[in-house]
């Protein structure tokens, strides 16, 4: 099953899509994982997008292109993936297609998690994560149960994004509504598209998702 999650930075799509991962046995391709990975690894990609990432801005979409179309050809992928990040243009979107029926695959589904740009700013801000398993977490809405240590692995080793500040919020907000959210009437229009409320509960909005995919999914 190959599925792609839309959504603005900060929709959850992370979170969601790591639940998903464990309990389809498909693989999380987060597109901003790969770049910042690129990017601590000092690679061509991540020398050309460590300042457009920075500025809150898009990548290429050649670079992106390229990068998706090389990770789906990989084994690990032959049972599925889940689409983080990817596509965040009609461009995109449209090489997606492209990309997957060359291949003989498809998109079985386009999830759209929709929330408001206040509740964005606000989930955003407080976010940080496990640099060791990838755990999320929120200064308000899901501490660590102890200060510092992740529940997942028990690692010290938490980290907060960069693009995470306050300003570079507004810059990937704007980035979403100008470029990645005309993509969505290009699914509608292929009648792909799911949309579950990303406002709700974490738990919800996974069981809105399961009930999408026809699928259980359990929260972790
Ligand atoms: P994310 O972790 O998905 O919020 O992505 C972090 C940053 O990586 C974004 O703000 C963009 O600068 C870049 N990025 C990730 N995915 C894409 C994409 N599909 N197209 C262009 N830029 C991307």
């Amino acid at each position: 099953m190959n599925i792609v999650l839309l959504g603005p930075p900060g929709a959850g799509k992370g979170t969601q899509a790591k639940r998903i991962e464990k309990a389809l046995g498909l693989v999380q391709l987060s597109t901003g994982d790969m770049l910042r990975a690129a990017v601590a690894a000092g690679s061509e990609v991540g020398k050309k997008a460590k300042a457009v990432m920075e500025a809150g801005k898009l990548v290429s979409d050649d670079i992106l292109i390229a990068m998706i179309s090389d990770r789906i050809g990989e084994a690990d992928c032959k049972n599925g993936f889940i689409l983080d990040g990817f596509p965040r243009t009609v461009a995109q979107a449209e090489a997606l297609d492209k990309m997957l029926g060359a291949r003989g695959l498809k998109l079985d589904h386009v999830i759209e998690m929709q929330v408001d740009d206040a509740a964005l700013v606000e989930r955003i801000s407080g976010r940080y994560s496990c640099k060791d398993c990838g755990a999320v977490y929120h200064d308000k809405t899901k501490p660590t149960k102890v200060a510092g240590k992740c529940d997942s692995c028990g690692s010290a080793n938490m980290v907060r994004r960069p693009d995470d500040k306050a300003d570079t919020v507004a810059a990937r907000l704007k980035a979403y509504h100008d470029q990645t959210a005309p993509i969505i009437p290009y699914y509608r229009a292929k009648g792909a598209l799911k949309v579950v409320d990303g406002m709700a509960d974490m738990d919800v909005v996974t069981a809105a998702i399961a009930k999408v995919l026809g699928k259980p999914i359990a929260a972790i």
